[in-house]
């Protein structure tokens, strides 16, 4: 790793039932550096969900006194509920060289875009759409009513996977969190990820070259 080098944040994001959550665990289990964001929601937990660790589940009143005080870097309604990802972790694991993965959709996913240029935007997405309905409905933690909302908000999404950095098919997930692994190994060497490193070593030219001719 380079000198100062920061931790960057890394946007994954993809249509409900493309298999996130799996190839995020899998990321996380076979490296050190990441840490995953957990988001604030007003929905409901799922069963087998537990507060503070696949989610912050908050009223619509929390939800809103957290956006007053700033204490969201993005928050977006999806499907008739808030989410939003807590500003202390993220800026507190950057600082501390660990790259940060915020697992959120599209309107949230350009939000932080333009706020940290130097993000990573990644859209992950099955094989094809058959395949993500067919995943919906296996999952079974779903009315058919929602599923077929979250396949529609899914067509309006595939609008914006062409702005995204880079899209991967999870055809199969242990290939996929690798392709997602080396993708943010190589956003890490982009120079605006490291520009301290720039300034001390244009610094150290200027003063060793001190003297020369
Ligand atoms: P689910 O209800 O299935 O857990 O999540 C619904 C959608 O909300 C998913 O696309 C998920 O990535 C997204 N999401 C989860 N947390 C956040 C967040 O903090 N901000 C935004 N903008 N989207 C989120």
């Amino acid at each position: 790793m380079m000198k100062h080098s920061k931790g960057i944040l890394v946007v994954v994001s993809g249509f409900a039932g493309a298999g996130k959550g799996t190839i995020m665990r899998q990321l996380l289990e076979n490296y050190d550096n990441y840490a995953l964001s957990v988001s604030m929601t007003t929905r409901q937990p799922r069963q087998g969900e537990r507060d503070g660790v696949e989610y912050f589940f908050s009223s619509r009143e929390d939800f809103e006194k957290k956006i007053a005080e700033d204490g969201l870097i993005e928050y977006a309604e999806y499907c008739g509920n808030y989410y939003g990802t807590p500003r202390h972790y993220v800026e507190q694991q950057l600082l501390s060289g660990r790259d940060v993965i915020l697992e959120i959709e599209i309107q949230g996913a350009f939000q932080v875009k333009k706020k940290f240029p130097e993000a990573v935007l990644v859209f992950v997405t099955p094989p094809g759409a058959a395949e993500l309905k067919r995943r919906l409905v296996g999952r079974g933690t779903e009315t058919m009513e929602v599923i077929d909302r979250r396949m529609r908000r899914a067509a309006e999404e595939a609008e914006h996977m062409g702005d995204y950095d880079y899209l991967v098919v999870n055809d199969d997930f242990r290939t996929c969190a690798e392709e997602i692994h080396r993708i943010i190994q190589a956003s890490r060497r982009k120079p605006g990820c490291n520009e301290e490193f720039i300034e001390e070593i244009k610094a150290e030219l200027k003063a060793l070259s001190k003297g020369d001719n």
